[in-house]
């Protein structure tokens, strides 16, 4: 199946006389008929639904149809991205393990490895992402578990070169996980770069109406935990399963299988089966709506590029992009929703033209069917001066704009009403 069919007919296969309708199985427990039966469940000896923080039928669909859009040998749905993010982590790494991870990453990611995890003992390195491999290199030790990068990269929407990252890891023999939420499986597939672990935040483009919060971690296969030498817990007995061994007992899907028996089990941040039902229906669209978003972003990124009234306008899909080779290479079909832009006239105009808008929501979340426009400097980052925000990359001008699925012209025409009142 090519990937738009995948996107309607993977996941939920229904047999004679069953709902056509992926359905919801809104039920917290499944029954068994014997002791024997659900004991072997336990025990990881049979495979089967007793539980929803462990799995559940609606859920397990869509963990299916989203394993087959990328490519993955399984998948595991988590309760937002954030939980899918720090379970990637945490199925590989243990106090004082090592992780590398590009700076331009999503500013959840940044607090949760280099605060949060921190506390805990797993310490990070993060790099600039356009570094050469010989510099990437220089950053690895002997505790170092695994390379960590976003695909477009929110809000820098920076390109990262995963192939440069695979190697980074492959050489160093530990996994490269890509968070790969603004691209979707529509626009890139990491796993064909080399990435072994893939991770979304499925708030954003997958549910696509901004109705439900989730994430999932997409296992390639690919990585060999047991020819590593790198992981012995993935290679030695897991007490809390009567002394199984991940690698031996699951083969290719030893990542997958972990991070659900073990973490899900006992961090329990599990989906609702309400929420993986509505992510389905996102998901049936998704390959319609990413090209919608990618061509809308194209033309409104043009039109602000060549308006006088702005100063300068980020988007990797421009034609003058530093980042041109790698969408070339890694982004062929779009590059996505979002573009950032600065105004002639600094902060006070940014604020001017956030004002004015009128289809354009001033809204903090991205990636979904409407338009929606934020002014960091003055609402999610107004507690920092203009100098740490240059620091950080968002000028005090900074306008990150989400571009919809309305029709181009609107949005374009919106914008330019807004400029006029600077
Ligand atoms: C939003 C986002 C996250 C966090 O996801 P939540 O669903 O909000 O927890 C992680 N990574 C990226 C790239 C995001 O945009």
């Amino acid at each position: 199946m090519r990937i738009e069919t995948k996107c309607i007919q993977e996941g939920y296969k229904p047999e004679n006389g069953e709902a056509r309708v992926l359905p919801i199985y809104q039920s917290t427990t499944f029954k068994y008929g014997s002791c024997e039966e659900m004991g072997k469940l336990f025990d990881l000896e049979a495979s089967g639904y007793f539980y929803t923080r462990l799995g559940n039928p609606t859920v397990g669909c869509v963990e299916e149809k989203i394993a087959k859009l990328e490519g993955g040998v399984g998948a595991m749905m988590t309760s937002s991205g954030q939980a899918a993010s720090l379970m990637s982590v945490m199925t590989i790494c243990n106090a004082g393990d090592h992780i590398i991870c590009s700076a331009a990453v999503y500013g959840g990611t940044l607090n949760l490895l280099g605060v949060t995890l921190k506390r805990m003992g797993i310490e990070t390195t993060f790099v600039n992402p356009d570094a050469s491999l010989e510099e990437l290199q220089s950053y690895i030790r002997p505790e170092t578990k695994a390379v960590f990068g976003e695909t477009i990269a929110n809000p820098a929407l920076s390109v990262l070169d995963i192939e440069k990252f695979a190697e980074l890891a492959h050489s160093n023999n530990i996994p490269l996980i890509v968070d790969n939420t603004f691209a979707t499986p529509i626009l890139c597939r990491p796993f064909e770069f080399g990435a072994d672990i893939v991770i979304h935040s499925t708030s954003k483009y997958m549910d696509g109406h901004a109705v439900s919060l989730g994430g999932v971690i997409v296992d390639g296969g690919s990585f060999d935990w047991a020819a590593s030498g790198k992981f012995p817990e993935f290679t030695t007995p897991d007490d809390s399963y009567h002394g199984l061994v991940y690698s031996e007992a699951f083969g290719n899907a030893a990542f997958i299988t972990k991070a659900r028996v073990q973490l899900m089990r006992d961090l329990g941040s599990s989906p609702s089966p309400q929420n993986a039902f509505l992510l389905n229906l996102g998901l049936e669209t998704l390959h319609l709506r990413m090209r919608a978003h990618s061509d809308n972003a194209m033309k409104v990124a043009t039109f602000l590029a060549n308006d006088s009234r702005v100063a300068w306008v980020n988007y990797p899909g421009l034609p003058d992009s530093k980042y041109k080779p790698l969408v070339d290479k890694y982004l062929p079909d779009g590059t996505s929703g979002v573009v950032s832009f600065g105004v002639k006239g600094g902060r006070e105009a940014a604020i001017k033209v956030l004002d004015s808008l009128k289809l354009a929501a001033i809204v903090t979340h991205v990636a979904d069917a409407r338009t929606c426009a934020l002014h960091p400097a003055s609402t999610t980052h107004r507690q920092l001066t203009d100098e740490q925000l240059a620091d950080g990359g968002i000028g005090a001008d900074l306008i990150r704009l989400s571009v919809g699925i309305e029709n181009a012209a609107d949005i374009i025409e919106d914008l330019d009403a807004a400029l006029s009142n600077i």
